[in-house]
């Protein structure tokens, strides 16, 4: 591949496992659909959520 090509950048949320039941993906590795398809969007929006709540905690 030529380096000029675009470099997908491994998304925030890969840092923590997938919280969706069906997923369960590890830190690190993308999303997948309950068939093992990975997902075109690599993440569910719950693990992005997740990954939210996580580093946008509110100071007490
Ligand atoms: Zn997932």
């Amino acid at each position: 591949m030529p380096p000029g090509l675009r470099r997908r950048e491994t998304p925030p949320e890969w840092s923590i496992p997938c919280p969706v039941p069906t997923c369960r993906a590890k830190p690190g590795s993308p999303c997948h659909t309950p068939t093992g398809r990975r997902l075109a969007a690599d993440s569910h929006p719950s693990r992005a959520d997740a990954w939210l709540v996580q580093t946008t905690r509110p100071a007490a």
